[in-house]
């Protein structure tokens, strides 16, 4: 509960903010505008919409779509499709796109985890799609470095299979039997014990399927072709993160069979594993015209312009004494892209970099950015390739407000 002190601190707070803010805009139109000139939906649920200043963040609703997404969800959503079909077409181009056997649409990155075990441990045994995550014993096992253990190996667990543990190729080697179905790589783990190489040249001694999690993997464009080309049997991306489809979209792509079992294990299929995840016909229109309009972007020219981004806004912070705005490339593989990492004298400049985070966040407009560890040191992150264009001038504008009132 809310002490009534606390709330009127917060009561009196926020006049402030949005006094001193609506001083320094243009107009109000940009936030007071509608986004629908019949329904703002936003204000009819009294939902708040805020600026992403950081990276592809699920809370956030991931990435905004490209306008082909939009208009792919709204130009087929008046009729109906058969869904097998609409997979089998959809599937097909992707996979022509990507340079892959086969290709499928599924509900995130996540749901291509799932899905991907569970082809793996069914094929197209009727029986077993039936019966998974309940099969008989022995369960199955997947591999995985025990560095690349994270969250979203749940998703594997999600099946029924039991995660082995394995440090080194030889480890693993040893760890392979009668009960190993897969063998998943986590791409953006910070340390491997096992390389790339390495990994599929033990799994295919024992012909068993890679899987490669590559879900936020993108830029660079490259990434989407390597891993099919390296030889892993299953690679997943997300849908809604940097290649801007749908946010509940993502793409399993890989080996002929294993697609097809996959889709045994999926929706519209009635009953398997896979069916509370399904995706709708507009997604999966959405995500192929995501990522044809993601193959055909100039990257080069994005790049630049994140580039430009990054300097517009450190120009304007550094007019503050103390201020220092640095750009800082994530070397990735995830994230792999620019922000501008801001730092300041706090004996001139009297607030932490999480306080600064709040005042973003808590102001008119909520801004969103993020606080990372450079060393010991706290680091305020400022995103830029999620800011719409107008967006840029009002982060520096809202961050240079901020900064000069801890003076
Ligand atoms: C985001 C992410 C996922 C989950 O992807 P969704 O598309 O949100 O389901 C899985 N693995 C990694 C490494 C991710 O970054």
């Amino acid at each position: 509960m809310m002490k009534r002190r606390d709330i009127i601190k917060s009561f009196t707070l926020l006049p402030i903010a949005g006094g001193v803010l609506g001083g320094v805009l243009p107009s109000k139109s940009l936030f007071a505008a509608p986004r629908s000139p019949k329904r703002d939906l936003f204000k009819e649920l009294g939902v708040t919409p805020l600026i992403n200043a950081g990276v592809t963040m699920t809370f956030l609703s991931g990435s905004l779509m490209m306008p082909e997404v939009l208009e792919a969800i709204n130009s087929t959503a008046h009729d109906f499709a058969n869904m097998y079909e609409l997979q089998d077409k959809v599937g097909a181009k992707i996979a022509e796109m990507l340079h892959c056997e086969a290709a499928m649409v599924t509900s995130g990155a996540s749901c291509a985890m799932v899905l991907g075990t569970a082809a793996a441990i069914t094929g197209t045994d009727e029986e077993k799609i039936r019966q998974i995550p309940n099969l008989p014993e022995p369960r199955p096992e997947v591999i995985m470095q025990k560095s690349h253990r994270y969250l979203f190996d749940q998703a594997v667990s999600t099946t029924g299979a039991k995660i082995v543990e394995v440090e080194g190729p030889a480890d693993m080697d040893r760890a392979i039997n009668g009960n190993t179905v897969m063998a998943l790589f986590f791409n953006a783990a910070e340390k491997s014990s096992i390389t790339h190489e390495e990994f599929l040249t033990v799994a295919k001694r024992h012909q068993i399927p890679t899987f490669i999690d590559a879900a936020a993997d993108v830029p660079p464009v490259e990434n989407l072709f390597k891993f099919q080309k390296m030889g892993f049997d299953l690679i997943t991306f997300s849908g809604g993160k940097m290649i801007r489809g749908p946010q509940s979209a993502g793409l399993l792509f890989g080996r002929k069979d294993l697609i097809e079992a996959a889709r045994l294990n999926y929706s519209p299929n009635e009953a398997p594993i896979g069916r509370p995840m399904k995706v709708n016909k507009e997604e999966m229109f959405g995500m192929y015209a995501a990522l044809m309009s993601y193959l055909e972007r100039d990257h080069q020219k994005e790049w630049q312009d994140w580039l430009d981004r990054t300097k517009r806004i450190k120009s304007r912070i550094e007019t503050i004494s103390g201020v220092k705005g640095e750009t800082y490339i994530e070397p990735g593989p995830a994230n792999a892209f620019p922000s501008l990492h801001v730092t300041w004298d706090q004996e001139k400049v009297k607030i932490t970099p999480q306080d600064l985070l709040a005042a973003l966040r808590n102001g008119t407009p909520g801004i969103v950015a993020n606080v990372v560890d450079k060393g010991a040191d706290k680091v305020l992150s400022v995103g830029v390739v999620l800011l719409k264009p107008e967006q840029v001038e009002v982060v520096a504008r809202r961050l240079k407000e901020v900064l000069q009132q801890a003076i």
